[in-house]
């Protein structure tokens, strides 16, 4: 079935007098279990449509269904709900909690939606092995590497079993072997069955992906497979 169906999406940022159409009429499929790239130069609007496809923000204008569901006029509440359930984000910069441990930060998301405790570490470590981590679950952030410190990321965005993974530039703070050990693990997830939405600037890493979605001024490119799929 169909994860992700936008139709005429738009959204324009009012700053005082001025609008900015940051989309600006957006229409994308993307299937269960696809692995997509969206590319596009700096100011094209893939931020703002990671926050749309994320559920973290809503569009001015069109629609939106995740998972067969109308998304587009929920209220914030309800996105912070859907969002959790639905969504594993992954970012370049880790967004860890420094002061917690892996098996702590892993947790979050299950804490979030008021799983007992027993079940949470279970399911926690269980994602951590899932991700390599297995034998570092006690260390935080400052105890590990970067590749670790993704893993973790990784390992939290996996937790709720969500219907997308967002990645946004996941190695973009990494250098390029730890980058690419990161893209083997996203290849995994996908052999597993996810469904992974990649932003990135690096056509090397977009490659990884076997469709790439290329933004611009708002409005799709192009949509063509990677050269890893032709
Ligand atoms: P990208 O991620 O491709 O760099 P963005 O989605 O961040 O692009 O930005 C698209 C356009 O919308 C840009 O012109 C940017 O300046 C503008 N923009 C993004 N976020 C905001 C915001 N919160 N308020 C006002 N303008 C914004
Ligand atoms: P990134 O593209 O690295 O994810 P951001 O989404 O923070 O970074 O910003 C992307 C673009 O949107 C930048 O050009 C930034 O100036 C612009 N932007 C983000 N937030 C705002 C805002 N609140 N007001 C105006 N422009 C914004």
């Amino acid at each position: 079935g169909e994860v992700i169906v936008t139709d005429d999406l738009w959204k324009t940022y009012v700053m005082g007098e001025q609008e900015v159409h940051a989309l600006r009429g957006v229409n994308l499929r993307i299937r269960h279990n696809e692995y997509v790239a969206i590319m596009g130069p700096s100011g094209s609007g893939k931020s703002t449509f990671m926050n749309l496809i994320g559920c973290l923000d809503s569009p001015t204008q069109g629609r939106y269904w995740l998972n067969g569901h109308d998304v587009s006029q929920l209220d914030d509440d309800e996105l912070a709900r859907i969002r959790n359930k639905e969504i594993g984000f992954v970012f370049q910069t880790f967004n860890l909690l420094a002061r917690a441990t892996a098996l702590h930060n892993v947790e979050l998301p299950l804490i979030y939606n008021g799983t007992p405790a027993a079940e949470r570490i279970e399911r926690a470590k269980q994602v951590l092995e899932s991700v390599g981590l297995g034998t570092r679950m006690e260390h935080k952030p400052n105890e590990m590497s970067g590749g670790q410190r993704q893993r973790v990321a990784i390992a939290r965005a996996l937790v709720n079993s969500p219907s997308i993974i967002l990645a946004d530039e996941p190695t973009g703070n990494l250098d390029s072997k730890t980058g690419d050990e990161i893209m083997a693990l996203l290849d995994e997830l996908h052999a597993r069955g996810n469904t992974i939405v990649l932003v990135t600037h690096e056509p090397d890493i977009a490659d990884f992906a076997h469709r790439i979605v290329t933004i611009r001024d708002g409005q799709i490119a192009s949509d063509n497979e990677s050269s890893r799929v032709r």
